[in-house]
């Protein structure tokens, strides 16, 4: 049996920066990977999505903005293929960045399925390892639908996979991925249709965010088809899919995507030979050191279910080394006031409270709310106008800034400063104290009365 002083299972973005960041303690490390390296957001997660998300807004620039700053522009064709070869290029770049980087540090790739054998043992196409600190990081899956004829449509891995665009689509979910997707496919002239169970999309984030998401679909997006429910989805003659609702309707479309969630990927981990516990939907429990039910064995990032965005595993995974392995006892991931971005048109940023939980937190009372509605200036001198929503949540006498909200252009690249001064408790005040950089949406910040 081979041993080492870290093992991390799992090569996708918490696994990888847990691993690296061991390795440069000096640590001898193995890093257990059963498919391509970066996992979710490298291959089938955020870096394509951002990639087809960046094509959407050329799209939208030629079409909507180029004209009216002076560009008599043709468009000949719109290529997806290209789009989709120059996305996998970038991709093998990264790969071979990590790689790269890997190497140097010095670790071991164990390429395969990692299965516990007992709390401290795994098993990787037969071969046994052990070390007395394991990390599993091995994310999850898009989850599927229990209803007849669900394995017609494909999920967000399998819309990475389409070297065709589709002509029509049909969206079915509420949260991140159905709203990027469908987002990006209308904007890319696929004829997108959105299927929602409830009024809204995001329906859990700020008020100003899931309302204004809806008016700005319903004035140039995707179309809405809200209070929905799939019952059953049938393959045509025609190759199509029907769709029929519990409502009574039904819609024919050439590709179905859910997008209702993901799974953690536990399934197959051998954790019933072992102490870990997960929970009813399979997230491994853990700690606020990351320690699972089994002492010397961590898990972090989305098999966790807290917060599933690749920044938080990466940090999740860099503080566990640093606790580890470099003396810092008591660092642990601080999973409040999470900065967030939804890649949608236009983009949503979010951090701290929505003005309602503010509201239950710290009482009605207690909480001040500033808005502001602008044209962003890149739309507003052209004849497609399209208006930014801006809210802040302050509390408390001092109105500490607990919650900032945003939906409109920019709004993608606006958020990360100020959550950096959120974290550091900054009041209205502070906000109001700092000169603006005009002319900006950004500013609207500083500036709300
Ligand atoms: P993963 O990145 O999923 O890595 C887990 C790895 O473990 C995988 O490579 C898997 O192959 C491997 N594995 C699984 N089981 C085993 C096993 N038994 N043995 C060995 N290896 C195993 N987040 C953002 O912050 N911004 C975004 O814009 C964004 N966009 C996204 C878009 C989409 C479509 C999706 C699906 C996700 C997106 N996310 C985004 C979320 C982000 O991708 C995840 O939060 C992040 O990848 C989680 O990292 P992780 O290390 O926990 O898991
Ligand atoms: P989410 O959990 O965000 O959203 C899924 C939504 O789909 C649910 O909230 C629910 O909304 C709806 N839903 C659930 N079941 C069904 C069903 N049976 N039929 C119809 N609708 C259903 O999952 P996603 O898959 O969108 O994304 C997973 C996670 O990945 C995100 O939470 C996020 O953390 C991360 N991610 C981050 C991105 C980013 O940072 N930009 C981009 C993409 C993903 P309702 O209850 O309202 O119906």
């Amino acid at each position: 049996m081979k041993e080492f002083d870290y093992i991390c299972i799992g090569g996708g973005s918490g696994g990888i920066a847990s691993a690296n960041r061991a390795a440069k303690h000096g640590k001898n490390v193995a890093l257990i990977e059963g498919g391509p390296i970066g996992g979710t957001c490298v291959n089938v997660g955020c870096v394509p999505k951002k990639a087809m998300w960046h094509g959407a807004q050329v799209a939208e620039t030629l079409s909507h903005y180029a004209p009216d700053y002076g560009f008599e522009l043709t468009v000949n064709k719109f290529s997806w293929k290209t789009l989709v070869a120059n996305r996998e290029a970038y991709i093998e770049r990264v790969h071979a960045s990590y790689d790269k980087v890997l190497g140097n540090n010095g670790i071991t790739r164990i390429q395969g399925h990692a299965k516990f054998i007992n709390d401290h043992t795994i098993e990787v196409n037969g071969e046994q390892y052990t070390s007395q600190h394991i990390t599993i990081a091995v994310g999850g899956h898009p989850t599927l639908p229990d209803i007849p004829g669900a394995e017609h449509g494909i999920d967000s891995d399998g819309f990475f996979a389409l070297n065709e665009q589709p002509k029509s689509v049909a969206v079915v979910g509420a949260g991140y991925i159905a709203v990027e997707l469908a987002g990006m496919l209308h904007a890319l002239g696929t004829d997108t249709h959105l299927l929602i169970r409830h009024h809204a999309p995001l329906r859990h984030f700020d008020s100003i965010i899931h309302s204004k998401l809806v008016e700005f679909i319903n004035e140039d997006g995707p179309t809405l088809h809200d209070h929905t429910n799939v019952e059953k989805v049938e393959k045509l003659d025609s190759g199509e899919l029907k769709i029929t609702l519990k409502e009574g309707k039904s819609l024919t479309v050439e590709t179905l995507i859910w997008a209702i969630g993901r799974t953690p990927s536990t399934a197959k981990l051998g954790l019933e030979n072992t102490g870990i516990k997960t929970d009813d939907k399979g997230y491994i429990k853990v700690d606020k050191y990351q320690t699972t039910t089994i002492q010397g064995v961590y898990a972090l990032g989305d098999v966790t279910g807290q917060a599933e965005l690749t920044p938080v595993a990466v940090k999740a995974g860099r503080l566990l080394s640093e606790r580890l392995f470099n003396d810092r006892t008591h660092a642990y991931m601080d999973y409040s006031q999470i900065p967030t971005v939804v890649f949608s048109h236009p983009p949503i940023g979010t951090v701290g409270l929505s003005e309602d939980e503010a509201k239950s937190e710290f009482g009605e009372d207690n909480i001040k709310v500033y808005t502001s509605t602008f044209a962003a200036m890149f739309s507003a001198v052209t004849r497609n106008r399209q208006s930014t929503h801006m809210k802040l949540v302050c509390a408390g006498k001092e109105e500490k800034v607990v919650g900032l909200h945003g939906i409109g252009f920019g709004m993608d690249e606006i958020l990360q400063g100020f959550a950096v001064a959120m974290k550091m408790g900054a009041t209205k005040a502070d906000f109001d104290a700092c000169v603006a950089i005009h002319p900006t949406s950004a500013e609207e910040f500083v500036t709300m009365t």
